[in-house]
């Protein structure tokens, strides 16, 4: 599809989903009183097996008023899908890939198209990883391509954007921080996605996988750049109902502090989200804090 039908595309897609948005899909982005609902969304990376992905359903605890994705690697989402589905007890369970091709089909080896990923049953994918970024050539460019396609295709993405240690260290985090979510989203809109359809998630690469989290006010720090940011690109309203998440080494025992600050809407989480009771730990202090 070229740029101006994935802008056709989505424009009527926003106008049945405002249609149907009160108790449809749409919805599940805030709460009925119109708060931005938490979200906790797993990152398998490639970790996980077959037997993991049918046992993990039942380590799952209920959160409540919080939304859990999880990301698997491709191939154990149908397992994983079908454990869920066989779970007593659990609220809905969202799932998400970790990468996508922008292009519908063809001759891309190894690669998945965004509507693939949607026939799998994904709702949520993982786009401008860190990971991705460094290892695989997921530059500025391509990922707002992979946006522009997610959205066109009916994903939501997770756009990850963070600054290295070094960027840090010379006090460039929140110039790299500007540019990275403006290229990401360079070309979207009008109409602008709704912002329930995008999530943003602060990833400072130091603190990926390192077992070094940002402080609660270096992520508020953040989160609250990237979410003026967004006013700037859409609108204030736009950026009041879009979910912001924290990720990077967040844990049980760092996910109150960090999920008490106002502009931290959940978190994208990597090594504790292999085990369930630890993602679900995180979920239920979540919700905690919320209901202070
Ligand atoms: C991630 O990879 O997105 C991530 C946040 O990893 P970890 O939680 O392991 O730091």
């Amino acid at each position: 599809m070229d740029e101006l039908g994935e802008r056709i595309a989505r424009l009527v897609r926003q106008v049945i989903e405002e249609r149907l948005a009160v108790g449809g899909e749409l919805a599940s982005a805030s709460t009925p009183g119109g708060r931005r609902r938490p979200l906790v969304a797993a990152n398998w990376k490639m970790n996980g097996s077959r037997a993991m992905a049918e046992g993990y359903p039942s380590g799952l605890r209920p959160a409540p008023g919080v939304e859990l994705v999880l990301c698997p690697p491709l191939v154990l989402l149908p397992p994983l899908a079908a454990a869920l589905r066989a779970a007593p007890g659990l609220p809905e369970v969202g799932l998400g890939a970790q990468n996508l091709h922008f292009e519908p089909k063809g001759a891309f080896t190894g690669e998945h198209s965004p509507g693939m990923l949607r026939e799998a049953g994904c709702r949520y994918v993982i786009l401008g990883h860190s990971e991705r970024r460094a290892m695989f050539g997921d530059d500025d460019a391509l990922v707002a391509r992979k946006v522009r396609a997610a959205l066109a295709a009916g994903l939501r993405p997770i756009l990850c954007v963070g600054e290295r240690l070094e960027e840090r260290e010379s006090g460039a985090t929140f110039r790299v921080l500007r540019a990275q979510l403006t290229a990401a989203l360079a070309g979207l809109g009008p109409p602008a996605p709704a912002p329930g359809e995008l999530v943003v998630a602060y990833e400072p690469v130091w603190a990926i996988g390192t077992g070094r989290t940002a402080s609660a006010a270096q992520a508020e720090e953040a989160l609250a750049f990237l979410r003026e940011r967004l006013a700037e690109l859409f609108s204030w309203a736009w950026a009041r109902g879009a979910r912001l998440l924290y990720g990077g080494s967040a844990t049980p025992e760092n996910a109150a502090a960090l999920g008490a600050q106002p502009d931290v809407d959940g978190f994208l989480v990597g090594g504790a989200s292999l085990e369930p009771a630890k993602l679900s730990a995180m979920a239920l202090k979540l919700s905690e804090v919320r209901a202070r």
